[in-house]
Parts: C-alpha cells; structure tokens; sequence
C-alpha cells in the first residue's frame, strides 16, 4: 500500500538527512571532528551542530523558535535526545572551533567533485567574492564589533557592526540541472581592516584548502587593486572585476580605444550588445601583467506596466581581467563578468532573506563565524540533494521556500502538546 499523499509531504527533511549521512557521511564525516572548548562537555558538539542545521534547514530564524520544538519526536528520533537550550546552543557556538566546521564544508565539496557534481566552464572553475554586512546595532556590541559615527541631525552616534568576505564557488550546470553554488568561505572582517585585506586572508585560506577548485576570483570594482591581482597572479589564478573610475589612467586609456574603435556586435541572454576588448593594456604599471579591458554595452526592453509599451533600456558594463583572449573570447568573458551578480542573487539574498543567515543568534564573534558556517553548510546540503536527489515531480512548480515550510512542518508536527516543557 503506497503511504498516503500528505506522509510523503511530511519526510522532506526526514530525505534531506538521510541523503547527507549516504552521500557525505554527515554524522560519522562531515561534523565528527567538530570540536569545541568545554571543558567537560555535557551536550555532544555534534548535538549542537545537528540542531542548529535543522535551525537553517526549517528557516525558523531564532533559537527561541527552536526551543519551543525542542521535545518533538523528531529530534528525539534524530538526536537521540532533545534540542538543550537556546543559551547552551549560543553558549556551545561561541566556543566551537571554526576551523573544524570549514574541514565539514570541504568534505562536502570533495565529495561532490568526486561525484561529478560541479562542472567547470569549459576548463576554467569560477568563484566570486564579496563583502556584507550581516547585522549593525547601536546597543550591543563585542570584541569583532566593528564602529562607525553615524550622523542624525546635531547628533554622532556609533553604530556598531559585523561584515565578512564571502567566497562562492560557481560552477557550470549539469545537462538538465541547475548549477550547484557553494559557499566554500567566509572571513570576518577586523576593526581597522579595509575589506581588501580581508579578502586577501580569505582567499590565501581557501587557495590553500581548495587549491584546484577554480582558476578564476570574480569580484565588484572595489578589488580592482594592485594588490588583489598581484596575490591571485601569484598563486596562478586569474581575476576578473567590475572597472570603475578609481584606475582612472586605464580607464581614460580604455576610453580612446571604444571611442576610436568600432565595436563587435554580440548579444547576452536577451539583450543586443556592442562589445570592445582590448587585451595588453599597459596603462596600469603595478599589476605584474599586462590587463585586459572589456565592454558591453547592452539594450533590452521593459514593458511599461502603465500601457505595456516597450521601453529601451542600456546599461554599460566595463571589466578589467587578466583572462588572456585566446583562453577566453569576448563572449566568455561578457557571461563571467555578469556572474559577479550570483552572489548577490543567489548567496547573500537567499541566506539573509530565505535562510536568516544575518540573524545573530549570539553576539559573539566565535559564536557569530560558526553559525555562519553552519548556516553554509546547510545552504550546501541542501543544494545538493534539492538538485540531485529531489525528483524533477517534486521539485516543479515549487519553490525551495515551500519545501522549507514542509521540513518545519516535520518538526512542529512531532510535538506532544499534552507535554509541558
Ligand atoms: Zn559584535
């Protein structure tokens, strides 16, 4: 007898476990080395680990909210014992070791490399950084807080805030499926520290624990810096940013070439293009290789909701990339440019909006990394079995945000309320 429709609605989380402990060993692999610096720890770091995923996973957005399903069956089957308490899991966080957390998200990525899970663009593996900002207060601050005076009609007052820089990896799609994104990093930024410099910590780590995972860094206008193209030239990788009028030689030499030189025409997705690019520019002496500059300037149209007339519109996008020409053409180039955008799109709004990624569930710096790394391993987890496991019949015509109301369905509905916590 088949189990009834509204069963198989309730055991998506249920399937999300159990893929992650048969494809990535997430029990006995992926979270075991996770230690933290208790001293005689009651609660196993693993527990911890496991509640704060569902925390993710079911998006309840607050460790209060997770309290309050603490006694359902479903952890109790999963867990083996109740989630503890919103303080202890704040509590736990704040001494967890970070590093170990980094090593589970590795070991998801080998084992999905090894699984032929995420293709590279035609030889060349991406990734794109960037920074953000994940929550800012006027009352609560701590040792990672950083400060800024923010000025209100006669008054100055400090505002306190965290940004770390983020590293998403983007490969291409499978035949059929969409692309696997994983967020491989992040690193916190450090009062005093520009994010460049951030950036360059976060990505010395990754390079070293990812050394072949991709062979080009993606980022906005604000890593057109000497320094960010001399370290990824350094360890063989290449960097592709947004150029802005902050390298005003080598864009004022750019500027003569596309206005002396008739463009390619070209187009992306749905709009007409006019593209320039022109590789060797030696109009910016302290990168150690000459750079390449790329424009496109594209037209669509946009239907006027008012009388649903079509209205031009055209942006202008210029790029400087160390990427030689005869590796890339101008429309490779054009696509990678534009990738800068997934992690907007597809990593920060997704975890800050969808997943509460940017809640600070302990204002604590340790506690604050490691919930963010948890909250990625979620993320790509879920990623993995949404695009891989999850049949095509399940997937249509349904958002990841409905299957995460399922999931939370899962837990709430393992609640006794004849029980009083
Ligand atoms: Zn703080």
């Amino acid at each position: 007898m088949e189990a009834p429709a509204g069963k198989e609605a309730l055991s998506i989380l249920r399937r999300l476990i159990a893929y992650s402990e048969k494809v990535f060993q997430f029990s006995r692999t992926v979270i075991a080395g996770v230690g933290d610096r208790r001293l005689e720890p009651r609660i196993p770091t693993a527990v911890i680990i496991k509640s704060v995923a569902a925390l993710f996973w079911t998006r309840m957005g607050s460790l209060n909210a997770l309290e309050l399903t603490a006694h359902s069956s479903f952890f109790r089957l999963w867990l083996r014992q109740s989630v503890c308490s919103a303080d202890s899991i704040g509590r736990v966080n704040a001494l967890m070791d970070a590093e170990g957390l980094r090593q589970g998200i590795h070991h998801v990525y080998d084992r999905l490399k090894r699984n032929k899970a995420l293709p590279d663009h035609g030889g060349i593996g991406i990734a794109v950084l960037d920074g953000h900002e994940s929550h800012s207060s006027y009352l609560q601050h701590c040792a990672g807080c950083l400060e800024r005076t923010i000025h209100t009609g006669n008054t100055d007052r400090t505002q306190f805030y965290h940004r770390q820089v983020t590293l998403l990896l983007l490969p291409a799609a499978r035949p059929g499926c969409e692309p696997i994104r994983l967020v491989l990093d992040h690193e916190p930024q450090r009062p005093g520290e520009d994010e460049v410099a951030t950036a360059l910590r976060l990505v010395e780590r990754v390079i070293g624990s990812y050394p072949r995972a991709f062979d080009l860094v993606l980022a906005d206008a604000l890593y057109a810096t000497a320094p960010f193209f001399n370290f990824l030239l350094a360890h063989g990788k290449h960097a592709l940013t947004v150029l802005k009028d902050d390298r005003r030689n080598l864009l004022q030499d750019a500027a003569g070439l596309f206005a002396g030189v008739a463009p390619l025409a070209g187009s992306f997705r749905n709009r007409q293009c006019s593209w320039w690019d022109f590789p060797d520019l030696l109009s910016w002496p302290q990168v150690n290789t000459p750079v390449r500059v790329v424009r496109s300037l594209e037209t669509h149209s946009v239907k006027r909701q008012l009388d649903g007339k079509e209205d031009p519109l055209t942006s202008d996008w210029i790029w400087v990339t160390t990427l030689p020409i005869h590796l890339v053409s101008t429309r490779r180039a054009v696509a990678f440019g534009h990738q800068r955008w997934d992690i907007e799109n597809h990593g920060f709004n997704e975890l800050a909006n969808g997943w509460h990624a940017d809640h600070i569930y302990r204002h604590d710096p340790n506690a604050i990394e490691c919930f963010l790394l948890i909250a990625f391993l979620a993320y790509n987890i879920f990623h993995a079995f949404y695009t891989l496991n999850l049949k095509p019949e399940i997937r249509k015509n349904r958002t990841m945000a409905f299957l995460s109301m399922l999931m939370s369905a899962e837990v709430h509905a393992g609640i006794d309320l004849a029980f009083s916590p």
